[in-house]
């Protein structure tokens, strides 16, 4: 396969066509960055752990019923996927408060939230990605009711398969966020999931083992990226 010109840059990926029709080649960039991109770094590898971990994830996924845009690895850094069109969607599930919902209402951090709590934002960076609900998603087009209850259940049954596969490594699954896309009427979780859009605690220690290290300076994030990415892919028994 042959990566053609850049289509999409991102704050941390690059999307390519390619010589094949329907597929699209994702760049894992070693860019990171926090707060809207008001925080940003270049670490040496940083892509690779993430590509890796998203493959680790949505091949799981796919193996349990859940439709992704994953379809193999060229490299470390890069990944084959279908080609979707993206729904701007964040949608954010949460197990534990943590993050803006213990900022913006008054939840406790740590606090078990159970059922699981899905809240859906705009993806709009220029807007700071605004919290919508149901009414505004259809008012907007976004999405229909019978879309949004479909990206519901699957937000949902990634959440139950994560939280299981990650329990396994003693590690909790705090909150994380996914999107979605279409190719013709089908929708498809794409983008990525990763140490960058989850936030994973260490079960025994509470140790953040996310983003989290990045944004709030509470060690060395690469350190952190590595031996999370060990403990989720090299030694998961096989799912
Ligand atoms: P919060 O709303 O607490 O900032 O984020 C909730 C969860 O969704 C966290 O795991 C966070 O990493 C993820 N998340 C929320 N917004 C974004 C975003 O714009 N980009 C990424 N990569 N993850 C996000």
């Amino acid at each position: 396969m042959k990566q053609k010109k850049i289509l999409y840059a991102g704050k941390a990926k690059s999307v390519y066509r390619t010589d094949e029709k329907g597929r699209l080649i994702v760049e894992f960039r070693d860019d990171i960055t926090a707060f809207d991109g008001g925080k940003k770094d270049v670490l040496k590898n940083k892509g690779s752990y993430n590509a890796g971990v998203s493959a680790f994830f949505f091949a799981y996924l796919a193996k349990n019923g859940v439709r992704t845009h994953f379809i193999e690895m060229l490299d470390a850094h890069r990944m084959v996927v279908r080609e979707l069109a993206m729904i701007p969607l964040e949608v954010i599930v949460r197990n534990i408060a943590a993050g803006s919902i213990v900022r913006n209402y008054p939840f406790k951090e740590g606090t078990k939230l159970d059922p699981p709590v899905i809240v859906i934002d705009y993806k709009d960076d220029s807007r700071h990605d605004p919290m919508l609900n149901d009414e505004l998603i259809v008012a907007l087009k976004i999405a229909t009711p019978q879309e949004l209850r479909k990206i519901k259940a699957a937000a949902l049954k990634v959440n139950a398969l994560l939280v299981k596969l990650l329990a396994k490594q003693g590690i909790t699954l705090v909150d994380f966020k996914i999107e979605f896309g279409r190719e013709n009427k089908t929708i498809y979780l794409g983008d990525e999931i990763s140490m960058d859009s989850m936030r994973l605690w260490d079960r025994k220690t509470g140790e953040s083992l996310d983003k989290d290290v990045y944004r709030f300076n509470k060690g060395d994030v690469m350190d952190t990226y590595d031996r999370v990415a060990k403990r989720i892919t090299k030694t998961a028994k096989k799912p």
